[in-house]
């Protein structure tokens, strides 16, 4: 530890909140050089979808390097690429009657978004894109003009131009239309926002705070893309890959995004790997004119394609993820519901879910209470205001207890210590 204090950049974050140094993982736990086991209710920020080193893909990523398979290729062809495209498009698009063109844009999540913000200025030789409030995609400038946090922002040191910031889906309150908002400014000639290329979006603002948007609303943000001959992009990255139980988190609300972006659980190994998937017409790319190193990255195909295959080919896994949801938020609710004096609520999909705490510091205070009893878990939103409960998709009945057991008892003891939890039950 002292040797990453010492060496290792400022910008250092997660090792803050969790100073320990983790040596091997596996599952749902993770397990530091002291011989300790944490329980990981954090998934790499969704990166660790199936747990720490899934068997069902170690074996085939262990034989594949053992028999020299290309670890580099670019974008060269490769075996692996071939099968990986393969088997998504067979497991993953066509039962869902889903047909696009897949881009590799370079390893990370920032990736895939910046090649789907690029295609779409590109296709409609417009500037401008629509974000929304809390929104995150990314640290690189263009993914960042469209990125909410003013801390992050500032990060650029340059302006970030070219994206306008549009209230979210329930941003004021439980009956103000957002989506009417963002009609009326698009139709109002005079409303001084330029006809944009884009909408971006993400079904459930994950950094945001776990914002979740109404079906409703993404079904009438489409018709309004529609309408005005704007592309619709989704950032699946972190809700993606079954975080809210279906393999893509638009599936409920039956809409057909012009470019998704994907990445964080995609490899299913915590490997690198990002897609834009794109709708076959707008696929208007010269070959290399978005390129990087690390595209494709043939191990990644190799976990994922196996990932697919074992966690994706029937709707067991997207079952039992719906169901644990319901556990979740239920007992989340109970939770809260102890301490009538705690301004807080619950919300999320699937297994991701948060408690919004007020005063928001109490957040922060509950996660370190919960690292002190080994179990993972960050917080989110405008003020670090939201637990951030996500524990990995496969989690067993019995740890979840046990992660929300921990939790339980870290918040009563904030509440507790800040004399809100007075009238306790
Ligand atoms: C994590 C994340 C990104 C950025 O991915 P990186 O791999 O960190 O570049 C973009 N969008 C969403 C929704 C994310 O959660």
């Amino acid at each position: 530890m002292e040797t990453i204090n010492e060496l290792e950049s400022q910008v250092r974050g997660y090792v803050r909140s969790f100073p320990v140094v983790f040596q091997w993982g596996k599952g749902v736990r993770m397990h530091t050089e002291d011989d300790v086991d944490y329980l990981d209710f954090f998934s790499g920020a969704g990166a660790l979808n199936y747990g720490h080193n899934p068997d069902p893909l170690k074996q085939p990523l262990l034989d594949y390097i053992q028999a020299d398979g290309v670890t580099h290729s670019l974008d060269m062809a490769s075996n692996t690429k071939s099968k990986f495209l393969e088997t998504f498009n067979e497991v993953i698009l066509q039962p869902r009657g889903m047909e696009y063109k897949m881009q590799f844009p370079g390893p990370t999540g920032t990736n895939a978004v910046e090649a789907a913000l690029k295609l779409a200025r590109k296709v409609t030789g417009r500037e401008r894109i629509v974000s929304f409030t809390n929104a995150f995609h990314g640290m690189t400038l263009g993914a960042l003009a469209v990125t909410g946090n003013a801390f992050k922002r500032a990060g650029a040191g340059v302006p970030l131009g070219h994206a306008t910031s549009m209230p979210y889906c329930g941003y004021f309150d439980d009956e103000t239309d957002t989506a009417a908002y963002l009609e009326a400014m698009l139709e109002d000639s005079s409303s001084g926002l330029d006809k944009p290329a884009a909408v971006i979006l993400e079904t459930v603002q994950a950094e945001g705070g776990i914002n979740v948007a109404e079906m409703e609303w993404l079904q009438r943000i489409e018709k309004i893309c529609r309408d005005h001959d704007l592309l619709l992009i989704v950032d699946d990255i972190q809700a993606g890959v079954g975080r809210t139980g279906p393999f893509f988190s638009f599936e409920p609300a039956g809409i057909k995004p012009d470019l998704i972006c994907l990445s964080k659980s995609l490899s299913g190994y915590g490997l690198p790997l990002a897609l834009t998937l794109i709708r076959p017409d707008l696929d208007e790319w010269a070959p290399g004119e978005h390129n990087g190193t690390f595209r494709g990255n043939n191990l990644a195909f190799v976990t994922s394609t196996h990932a697919i295959k074992h966690y994706w080919s029937d709707d067991a896994l997207e079952k039992d993820i719906l169901r644990k949801g319901e556990i979740v938020r239920e007992r989340l609710q109970k939770m809260i519901a102890r301490f009538p004096e705690f301004k807080a609520s619950v919300r999320g999909r699937g297994l991701i879910n948060g408690i919004d705490c007020e005063p928001a510091e109490v957040a922060n205070e509950v996660t370190a209470g919960c690292f002190k009893r080994h179990l993972l878990m960050e917080t989110s939103g405008a003020s670090d205001n939201v637990i951030k409960v996500m524990p990995p998709l496969i989690v067993d009945d019995a740890d979840l207890k046990m992660g929300l057991d921990i939790l339980e008892e870290s918040l009563e003891e904030v509440l507790r210590q800040r004399g809100i939890a007075k009238g306790a039950a």
